[in-house]
């Protein structure tokens, strides 16, 4: 849509509001490393909360799982990754821009290079005279390389080379569910068709970070496996694939409250397809740089399971309780990036609204979502006001109710500082709060105000959560 904020002014907004700060600022950064602020943790969090709630506790057939960072470095030799988990990279001698190849021979040629080696891919860039997209001049291309993703340090202090003691920092969540697979199954008595949800951090040395929290080399994984019996047929998986899809769908548009036109389907082409997957299918999302990747979904096969049985030597089994019959589980894995869907979060609901003096900034967030369900604003600091309204803070905090205080300036500029927050309602104590009790409620979204007695504000606040979540 043609209205989408860019990111420039994303960036700049995010950290003026302390949701999203450069890393290492005062040493000059750390390309592409950003730190969460205040906002920005409880943004996170509710975003965490309410992708749990959704995929999670909302259901009966799941199971949650916080694996380490840090795992035997065979879990990767298993998993694929650290013979294939790599990008081919390309540098223009002329004026050392670097790419990654697939990304410029897909957007020049329309072909993909899945499974192609570096002498065929070097062959394809020189022999199409491809352009550097940033200069739109024929490059002097390098040979094309491929450069492993994975992060690594080394326990052995003496040798830090030592193969044998060599750590990567886990390049995807999803791992620790295979490998703890057996523990759960155990001590959960989880029967199939169930699932295991886990959130954490995943590191990749990426060719190509940027897009301001869209491509970073440290981030967040919302991942699930959901474990099925091995399907007679294709049926047997494509119908719990479309579910899984319908509910990520559903999270985007009623959870999240994006439009639905503002995110895609994506099918891969069996020729795109990884070597593990039968099928897969991403939600591009609107993002300011145009649609791209927000979240993942992927019939994974028993692949595996199977790898980290091979390769631990160990049986990795389900045995089906009601006739013992022994089978490795088939998985379909719903995935999302947590710094993405925040990037997406904040791009949908941001919004700068023409009024007629001035320009007001609302980030029109879902009621879930919002840092600050409240804020409270004492219209003068004197007269008992000021006390009442720090009362009235303090004892919303201390019922578990996340609301904001602020007794700086105007109270015109103060409704527009929660506006830029998100908060959905603020509340004015003025001199009929100290009269009677009652406060005035003025509406994020509407501007509009009402004067309700203090002790109706819970009321107020279910009301609005329940609205938030009908009205998509
Ligand atoms: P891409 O094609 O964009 O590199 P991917 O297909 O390799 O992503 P997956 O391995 O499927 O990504 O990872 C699952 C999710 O993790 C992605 O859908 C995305 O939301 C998120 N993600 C992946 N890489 C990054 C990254 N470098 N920075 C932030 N989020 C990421």
């Amino acid at each position: 849509m043609s209205n989408r904020v860019d990111l420039d002014t994303l960036t700049k907004f995010a950290r003026r509001k302390g949701f999203v700060y450069p890393g290492s600022e005062i040493y000059g950064g750390l390309a592409n490393t950003w730190d969460y602020g205040n906002l920005g943790v409880l943004l996170k969090q509710n975003i965490k909360q309410t992708w749990k709630q959704h995929f999670i506790y909302s259901r009966t057939d799941m199971k949650e799982l916080d694996a380490g960072i840090l795992m035997n470095q065979r879990v990767w030799e298993a998993s694929g990754h650290t013979e294939t988990f790599a990008d081919a990279l390309v540098d223009d001698k002329n004026t050392k821009h670097r790419f990654r190849a697939d990304h410029l021979i897909e957007e020049q040629l329309g072909i993909d290079i899945e499974g192609k080696t570096g002498p065929e891919i070097t062959e394809i860039i020189r022999s199409n005279n491809l352009k550097n997209p940033l200069t739109g001049k024929e490059g002097d291309w390098t040979e094309a390389r491929y450069m492993n993703l994975m992060f690594e340090t080394n326990r052995d202090k003496i040798n830090p080379q030592n193969p044998d003691t060599r750590i990567y920092l886990r390049p995807e969540t999803a791992q620790g569910i295979f490998v703890q697979f057996k523990n759960i199954v155990q001590t959960e008595r989880a029967k199939l068709p169930f699932g295991v949800g886990q959130i954490g951090k995943a590191f990749r040395n990426e060719i190509t970070p940027g897009n301001f929290i869209f491509r970073v080399v440290e981030f967040e994984q919302m991942e699930i496996e959901y474990f099925i019996k091995p399907p007679q047929n294709d049926d047997g998986w494509n119908t719990i694939f479309e579910e899984w899809l319908k509910s990520q769908e559903n999270f985007l548009t009623y959870k999240m409250g994006f439009d639905p036109e503002n995110f895609q389907h994506k099918e891969h082409s069996q020729e795109k397809l990884s070597h593990y997957s039968k099928r897969t299918v991403d939600l591009d999302f609107n993002f300011s740089f145009g649609f791209s990747e927000l979240t993942g979904l992927a019939y994974r096969t028993d692949f595996d399971l199977k790898q980290h049985q091979e390769h631990s030597k160990q049986k990795i089994e389900y045995t089906d309780p009601s006739n013992g019959e022994k089978t490795i589980p088939h998985v379909i894995e719903p995935t999302v990036g947590m710094d993405r869907l925040f990037l997406a979060v904040m791009t949908e609901h941001y919004k700068e609204e023409q009024l007629e003096n001035d320009t007001r900034i609302v980030l029109g967030l879902p009621y879930d979502l919002a840092p600050y369900k409240l804020a409270v604003l004492p219209l003068m600091k004197k007269d008992g006001l000021k006390e009442k309204g720090e009362k009235i803070f303090r004892d919303l905090r201390s019922q578990g109710i996340m609301c904001d205080y602020d007794e700086a300036g105007s109270i015109g500029k103060r409704y527009r500082r929660q506006d830029e927050n998100g908060t959905p309602w603020c509340m004015a104590i003025d001199y009929q709060t100290m009269e009677d009790n009652t406060v005035t409620l003025r509406h994020r979204d509407t501007m509009e105000q009402i004067r309700i007695p203090h002790e109706k504000l819970n009321e107020y606040l279910n009301q609005e959560k329940y609205n938030s979540l009908t009205n998509k």
